[in-house]
């Protein structure tokens, strides 16, 4: 038995019928970029992070650099800007800063949780910082209340990376919902997966949203009229369509993810691993299930040999990346430690019970 990663072909095969459908209706209507079903989509999503505005757009990546140049255009941010974000994400989040004419200024993590430590990023604040982007790593909400607290403080924009948590919660309230404004991805292994590139920008800022959705489109919401000097990143009309089909089902698939994760936390037992530790279930969707282990290498190796495939999330920190060769002196204890530790094992809606009991079995019998 071969226990993959993660399964996409299997995953996407739930809805197969319903999504065939979407894409031939979308194919039949002879539009493909910005119709009604990325304005359908748009709607759907915002309602259920339960915000007014959604802005669909090319990807995740374009997502967090539109909300960045959206706030250039409205004069909270300028070029030379200081921009704190956790040194252990997605290459992604410090890329939309720097090309953004930014400066990224990287803050450690926190070792039980993953997530950016609200101390090290007051300690990181100066006077030309202008924003926190709060990554929710793995699918767990990032501490968003003391972020807000230091936010407050020193006057800074609060933006959300949402790209790994598509549905948590804190307090009740979603992703999305719990900045300024969050980018979201839709590539087709995140927890609300297109069949292609895709993203979204929420936001409650009406002025926000307007500026990012022209920005998207050439800097323009009236054909050949033309007032920023906008780029192409657009949510096509048959993601959007794909989209709206799987977002019916994201609640119950976060819901198997939780169980799955579950069963894990409450059935690996091996004294050379830890365990993810989260507070709250409803503010974790389990993107992925990360376990450490100081010889993670042979722990990988072990686990290869049994057919279970993992994955590193992420093998270097920011500051350890040649494309961040200058901000390679930094220390960041934690995250460096992380780097070396880690390892994702398989968790997705579509695993079977047979492939979790295989998994926890092999890491049980983890020796070195
Ligand atoms: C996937 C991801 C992104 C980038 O999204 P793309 O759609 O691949 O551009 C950004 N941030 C995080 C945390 C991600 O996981």
């Amino acid at each position: 038995m071969q226990i993959p990663f993660l399964d996409l072909k299997r995953e996407n095969e739930s809805y197969s019928d319903e999504i065939e459908q979407a894409i031939r209706r979308v194919v039949k209507s002879g539009w493909y970029v910005s119709g009604i079903e990325k304005d359908k989509f748009e709607k759907e999503f915002a309602e259920y992070c339960q915000v007014p505005y959604c802005v669909g757009v090319g990807n995740g990546l374009d997502a967090l650099r539109l909300i960045l140049e959206g706030y250039k255009q409205l004069g909270r941010i300028k070029n030379g800007d200081e921009i704190i974000l956790p040194a252990n994400t997605a290459i992604a989040t410090a890329l939309a800063v720097s090309q953004s004419q930014l400066i990224p200024i990287l803050a450690d993590c926190c070792i039980e949780t993953f997530n950016i430590s609200p101390q090290s990023v007051e300690e990181s604040i100066t006077s030309k910082t202008k924003a926190i982007i709060a990554v929710h790593l793995y699918g767990q909400v990032a501490p968003m209340a003391e972020l807000e607290t230091i936010a407050k403080k020193y006057n800074l924009l609060l933006i959300e990376d949402a790209a790994q948590a598509h549905g948590a919660l804190l307090k009740g309230k979603k992703t999305g919902s719990l900045g300024d404004a969050a980018a979201f991805s839709f590539y087709p292994t995140k927890n609300l997966g297109a069949l292609g590139d895709g993203g979204a920008v929420t936001t409650n800022d009406k002025n926000l949203a307007y500026i990012i959705s022209s920005l998207s489109n050439y800097g323009s919401v009236k054909k050949y009229e033309h007032f920023y000097k906008g780029v192409n990143t657009r949510l096509d009309e048959i993601q959007a369509a794909v989209l709206s089909v799987k977002l019916k089902y994201l609640d119950e698939n976060n819901q198997k993810r939780k169980n799955i994760a579950e069963y894990y936390s409450q059935h690996i037992k091996n004294k050379h691993i830890i365990l993810p530790s989260f507070d709250e279930i409803e503010s974790h969707v389990f993107h992925l299930y990360v376990i450490t282990c100081d010889d993670r290498e042979s722990l990988e190796t072990w686990l290869s040999k049994q057919n279970i495939h993992t994955q590193i999330h992420y093998p270097r920190a920011i500051h350890k990346q040649s494309a961040y060769r200058e901000l390679s002196r930094l220390k960041l204890p934690v995250a460096e430690r992380l780097q070396n530790t880690i390892l994702s094992i398989p968790l997705y809606p579509s695993l079977k019970k047979t492939e979790m009991a295989k998994i926890v079995d092999s890491i049980n019998h983890f020796t070195f």
